[in-house]
């Protein structure tokens, strides 16, 4: 499977599949974990094609990116969430709050805030279960990433370097099945920020079966439909 088309496709219908045994957080959860080893399928198929071009310099501990937003759809934060409930790593969303909470994009990647997986011994503290967004942005320039970390902003790209567009059009692509299943169910699937739906859900003790029950409860995290439009270089694009 190397379609982007076949992507949304096969990440639809093993996430609608998941989604008829039940309305619990465990099963929309498990929707976002379908869909995810669909797109890491699909970009293992395109490895060689993608190094074909150039190699890419994403290594373990080199984390420029992750301190920005992301852009993630609910189920996919519910799964961060039930992974992490009750470990060390609760209590890092929960305190990165009164940083990241009222900055909007922009802002926060200009005031270099981590994520708060960033972590220095594994790179990313939920590597196993990190976003859609976070598996299907590579760059091939860690140079590049550095200057946007360091502000730069409206940097010339062309279309496939420094960042690979293949993999995150079957992000896209994987994110939109899911979209779809998840909104069949009537589950919201507007786009919204990774730190700040999680913090939804470890501030709120009913927020998840709320969600997973199709209340809008990650309204407030939402994230604005432009950003659909943004470039694929930042994690932002839903
Ligand atoms: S979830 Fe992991 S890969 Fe994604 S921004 Fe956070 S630390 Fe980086």
């Amino acid at each position: 499977m190397k379609d982007a088309h076949a992507v949304l496709l096969a990440a639809r219908f093993r996430s609608e599949d998941a989604l008829t045994v039940g309305r619990t957080p465990e099963i929309t959860a498990s929707a976002a974990m379908a869909a995810h080893e669909i797109l890491d399928r699909a970009i293992a198929n395109i490895a060689t094609e993608i190094e074909e071009v150039g190699p890419v310099a994403c290594r373990k501990g080199c984390n420029w990116c992750c301190h920005q937003h992301v852009a993630v759809l609910g189920a996919e934060a519910l799964a961060i969430y039930l992974h992490i409930k009750g470990t060390p790593a609760e209590a890092r969303v929960r305190a990165s709050a009164p940083e990241i909470v009222g900055r909007d994009a922009r802002a926060r990647r200009l005031a270099k805030i981590p994520c708060p997986f960033v972590d220095g011994e594994t790179g990313c503290a939920i590597y196993a279960i990190r976003p859609n967004r976070c598996r299907s942005v590579y760059s091939r320039d860690s140079e590049y990433c550095f200057r946007r970390y360091e502000g730069a902003e409206n940097e010339p790209v062309a279309a496939d370097k420094p960042i690979p567009v293949e993999p995150v059009e079957r992000g896209d692509a994987a994110m939109a099945g899911l979209r779809i299943a998840l909104d069949g169910r009537g589950i919201p699937a507007e786009p919204v920020e990774l730190v700040h739906a999680l913090i939804i859900f470890v501030e709120n003790p009913d927020a998840a079966e709320a969600y997973a029950a199709g209340e809008d409860v990650l309204r407030s995290a939402r994230l604005p439909a432009v950003l659909d439009n943004l470039p694929a270089q930042t994690k932002l694009t839903g």
